[in-house]
């Protein structure tokens, strides 16, 4: 009997549906009605090779203390045609750009 696909740990708490409507970085509740800030990033090949496309990833940034909802983006999509692998959707100018300044330092020591 083949057992059914076993879950990816912490599953749970990194629902799209839950951060779908959620600021990646303050993790406040989006307004539907209202116009929300994006930020697309290119993962090396290795760090995407584990995550799968269409799902929400816990990124973690060490620098500021937390883990931000990483959304995978699926092959199809506008966003992996441009070049980019996921996307972190914020509440506001504020936010995007606090996690912007973490990704940076997260990320940006990195050769390409
Ligand atoms: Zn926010």
């Amino acid at each position: 009997m083949k057992p059914r696909r076993k879950k990816p740990l912490g599953e749970q708490s990194w629902k799209l549906e839950k951060w779908r409507s959620r600021c990646a970085w303050c993790m406040k509740k989006l307004p539907s009605d209202t116009q929300v800030f994006g930020i697309s990033i290119a993962l090396r090949p290795e760090a995407f090779k584990e995550m799968n496309p269409g799902t929400v990833q816990p990124l973690l940034l060490a620098s500021a203390g937390k883990a931000v909802p990483m959304m995978v983006v699926k092959d199809s999509s506008p966003t992996k045609l441009a070049g980019k692998d996921a996307v972190f959707q914020l509440c506001s100018v504020k936010c995007a750009q606090a996690l912007q300044a973490a990704l940076k330092t997260e990320l940006g020591g990195n050769p390409a």
